[in-house]
């Protein structure tokens, strides 16, 4: 039986995960090691229960006693903090889905990755901050990994076994998010309800607003770049606000293959759970007739200046791409906690960066997980000094 972990189990992302192990036979078809989460102990008690995980672990110290109330009468072990989170990861596994949001998901995605196995990885950030370190990391154990990020997963099936020399370049889509249609000046504005809501998407709240921003799209071409070893001017963004298309890979002889299927996480989640091969998934058919067009337009530098970021951040290599990531969930925590307005979050990252590329060391890339932990916790503390 197949030996999994679910880390972000009680996330969006997680949850559909959980969701797939559970229609596949749960604890028959599946042995569990560790789910974590946060701050929700009754879905992760219920999810842990459930699949008969070895073990259940809150990031919060202070939720122990709730989770191992939560777990009483069960043989499910219940462990709390950032060590603990660390040592589940540690558990060897054949496969991983890597579900944390945020640079927090850096640290239990390299412990897996040491173990060797399938690391199904979400955790976009770990890539963007210290993308050498997570290929050095699976190159040194054996370990795979498979992208779960809807484009990313587009792109991975649209090239087959097809050489990286027959592809001219590739095109993720952005559906442009809540605000793709708002006028420019009404932005400033915006509230972060209004931000919360994705057209086509249901994720957690820091990817949608990030989607609103498309911040989460400057992550995804960073993202791509570091996944396939893509140049920079190989990554297009096309805006496509039906969400339908989710890649095309575009070759060197004039055609495209496209990967396309409704918005819904659980195909690429599917897709990395039962890789090499395909198996049936609770995902709704494509009813092309029924969308009835499909529409692009092409994306726009002035309402999402976070575009213009992440060719800056790829330009510069180094430690941008670490700075970038902390700086970016510093201005979208002063964002949601209303010290700054939307539009300020991108003058406040693009202010970061330029503040730290003048110091040394920056241009290195990143040489160990404290280089990049270094250069993190300056970014946060320079975006948080901006806002106030
Ligand atoms: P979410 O906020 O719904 O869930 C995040 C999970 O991480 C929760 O289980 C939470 O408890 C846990 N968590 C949060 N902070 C933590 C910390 N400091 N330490 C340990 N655990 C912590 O997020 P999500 O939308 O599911 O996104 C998860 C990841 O997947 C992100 O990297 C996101 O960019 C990526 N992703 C999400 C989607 C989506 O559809 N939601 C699509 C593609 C990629
Ligand atoms: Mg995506």
């Amino acid at each position: 039986m197949r030996r999994i972990s679910i880390f972000g189990a009680t996330g969006s992302v997680g949850s559909n995960g959980v969701d797939l192990i559970r229609r596949a036979g749960g604890p028959d078809a599946y042995h569990t090691v560790a789910l974590t989460g946060g701050r929700n102990i009754p879905r992760l008690a219920r999810m842990a229960r459930d699949l008969r995980a070895e073990i259940a672990v809150t990031a919060h110290d202070e939720l122990l006693d709730d989770l191992r109330a939560a777990l009483a009468g069960s043989d499910v072990r219940a462990a709390a903090g950032t060590q603990a989170l660390v040592e589940a990861a540690g558990r060897p596994v054949d496969w991983v889905l890597s579900a944390i949001v945020g640079s927090a998901g850096l640290v239990p995605g390299l412990t897996a990755l040491a173990q060797g196995g399938v690391l199904a990885l979400a955790n976009k950030e770990s890539l963007v901050c210290a993308g050498p370190l997570i290929h050095a990391a699976a190159s040194r154990s054996g370990a795979r990994i498979l992208p779960v990020d809807s484009e990313h997963s587009a792109i991975f099936q649209a090239l087959g076994s097809e050489n990286l020399d027959s592809v001219q370049d590739v095109t993720i889509t952005a559906s442009g998010g809540a605000f793709r249609d708002w006028p420019l000046e009404r932005l400033a504005a915006a509230t972060v309800a209004e931000a919360s809501t994705h057209p086509n998407w249901a994720m957690g709240q820091r990817i949608t607003i990030d989607s609103a921003s498309m911040f989460n799209k400057a992550m995804e071409v960073i993202e791509a770049k570091e996944f396939f070893g893509l140049r920079p001017d190989q990554i297009k963004v096309l805006v496509h606000p039906e969400s339908i298309i989710h890649a095309m890979v575009n070759h060197v002889d004039g055609g495209s293959i496209a990967h396309l299927g409704a918005p819904d996480m659980r195909h690429a989640i599917g897709y990395a759970l039962n890789w090499p091969t395909r198996a049936p998934l609770p995902v709704s058919p494509l009813d092309l007739a029924r969308i009835g067009s499909l529409s692009f337009r092409a994306p726009d530098e002035i309402r999402w200046p976070a575009l213009r970021l992440a060719r800056e951040v790829m330009a510069a290599g180094g430690m941008a791409g670490a700075v970038f990531n902390a700086a970016k969930e510093q201005a979208l925590d002063d964002f949601i906690a209303g010290r700054i307005r939307f539009t300020q979050m991108s003058p406040q990252v693009e202010s970061t960066l330029a503040c730290l590329a003048g110091q040394s060391g920056f241009a290195a890339e990143p040489a160990d997980l404290e280089t990049v932990l270094h250069w993190d916790r300056a970014a946060r503390q320079e975006t948080a000094a901006w806002a106030n």
